[in-house]
């Protein structure tokens, strides 16, 4: 019997469900690439999707039990890869979302890799450390069933951190009864992880918005530039910026922001985020809220915190010159008509902050083999690829007369269709 209540969405509208807005991306490209209906089908959901309510023994003694997941959306070119975000916010629909942005990413920027996603419904930051670790090999013993070197790669995404893959990587060894580095990226370097890991996806935005600073007719160095949310994406990326003397001037973190026309002190901003301070009242700049930062006027908007952060309410009065996407799905499709629309150069999440995903590939590749490449081997590597992909999606943009998301679905989903089909239906 065929799936029901397939997620067609039929015209684009404004949605804040991740899931519905992903196949409305889909479903934008399908009749341009020709895709029949079963292929949209196929490609339209997940092809696995675990749920787990798991028990954890907390600090006071008391038993509590979580939900989490793993989705895998499409393996037909590789293993499925993608990352653990552990969030209060975690439901299916998101990690469906960010499951199937995967297999377009992975695609995209040719490393062969389907796409999944994991999330454990839960504030990481009310947890102890030991409650940390004990969810964190429980959920990992609860999906181990789907994972693998080759049948699926967990990494770090929202909430997690190396920490925690190294918690994976640890409790999948421990059944296995040997050591398998593999089976998990972002992993500390002293068990298998790659060097420029932890910085990868935040330098693969900068390289990104380099290309479109020299679009916008400016110098990195003299932009002036906003990033949301100061994690492990935000926070490489605006550190990078500065190191390369380009004006940060707004940050914020999800307790709010702040703005100096002159240049925020990033490393001081950064520093106050990790202990959990906030950033206003702090001498750093004019307090701001984190919605007040993504209407700043600056030449690059880096939105790196979380989805739907750009909405039909708002992206009409988004002032940026351009958006560099660092957080995946933080522009809904109707707010993406209207950037257009009002001429705002984007550059879509699964090229923006594909950075990572290319250099957890690395760190597959090298855990596998057992042979470490330098930091310079990796950063230059990864440069070499996301650039191949940003050229290809220019391209594409030029010759289709689209923008950048649609020129870069146009290719990351052509290549999963063609995959699918030229391997066929089983049995
Ligand atoms: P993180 O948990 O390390 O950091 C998230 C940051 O965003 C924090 O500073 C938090 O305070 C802030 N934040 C949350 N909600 C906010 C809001 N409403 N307004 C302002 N700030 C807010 O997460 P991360 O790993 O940096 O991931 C951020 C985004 O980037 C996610 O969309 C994730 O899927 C995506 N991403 C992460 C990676 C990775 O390698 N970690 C790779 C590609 C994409």
């Amino acid at each position: 019997m065929a799936v029901s209540g397939a997620p067609r969405c039929g015209s684009i509208r404004e949605s804040t469900n991740p899931y519905e807005n992903a196949v409305q991306q889909l479903e934008i490209v399908a009749d341009r690439l020709g895709l029949d209906e079963g292929l949209l089908q196929v490609l339209s959901y997940p092809q696995r999707e675990l749920t787990v309510n798991f028990p954890v023994k907390m600090d006071d003694g008391t038993t509590r039990v979580f939900k989490g997941y793993r989705v895998q959306h499409n393996c037909a070119r590789g293993p499925a890869k993608g990352g653990i975000r552990y969030s209060p916010t975690a439901g299916l629909d998101e990690v469906r979302a960010l499951a199937m942005w995967m297999t377009w990413k992975c695609a995209l920027v040719s490393i062969p890799f389907g796409g999944a996603k994991g999330g454990v419904m839960c504030d990481s930051r009310a947890l102890s450390l030991g409650e940390l670790e004990r969810l964190t090999r429980r959920y990992t013993t609860a999906i181990s069933v789907v994972l693998g070197p080759n049948r699926d790669i967990p990494a770090p995404d929202a909430g997690t951190n190396p920490q925690v893959m190294g918690w994976i990587m640890d409790t999948y060894s421990m059944h296995q009864g040997f050591t398998v580095p593999a089976v998990v990226t972002g992993k500390p370097i002293s068990i298998g992880g790659s060097e420029g890991r932890v910085e990868a996806t935040g330098r693969g935005i900068v390289i990104a918005a380099e290309r479109v600073a020299h679009d916008l007719g400016v110098r990195l160095q003299d932009a002036t530039i906003a990033v949301q949310g100061l994690g492990n994406v935000g926070a490489a990326a605006a550190s990078l910026f500065a190191q390369m003397g380009a004006r940060v001037v707004g940050l914020c973190d999800v307790q709010g922001g702040v703005y100096n026309e002159a240049g925020v002190d990033v490393q001081a901003a950064i520093d106050r985020t990790r202990r959990g301070e906030s950033l206003q009242d702090a001498g750093l700049g004019d307090s701001i809220s984190s919605a007040e930062l993504l209407e700043l006027p600056v030449d690059i908007l880096v939105p790196a915190a979380t989805e739907n952060q750009i909405t039909q309410a708002n992206a009409g009065r988004v002032r940026a010159r351009a958006i560099v996407e660092g957080a995946n799905g933080p522009t809904t499709p109707v707010a993406d008509r209207i950037l257009c629309e009002r001429g705002v150069l984007l550059v879509p999440d699964i090229l923006a902050n594909a950075g990572g995903v290319i250099v957890s590939y690395f760190e597959w590749v090298q855990d596998l083999q057992s042979f470490f490449w330098s930091e310079v081997e990796v950063n230059d590597r990864m440069k070499r690829m996301l650039l191949q992909a940003y050229d290809a999606v220019a391209a594409m943009a030029k010759a289709e007369k689209v923008n950048l998301r649609t020129a870069a679905y146009l290719i990351g989903v052509q290549r999963v269709a063609e995959a699918t089909k030229v391997r066929g239906i089983y049995p």
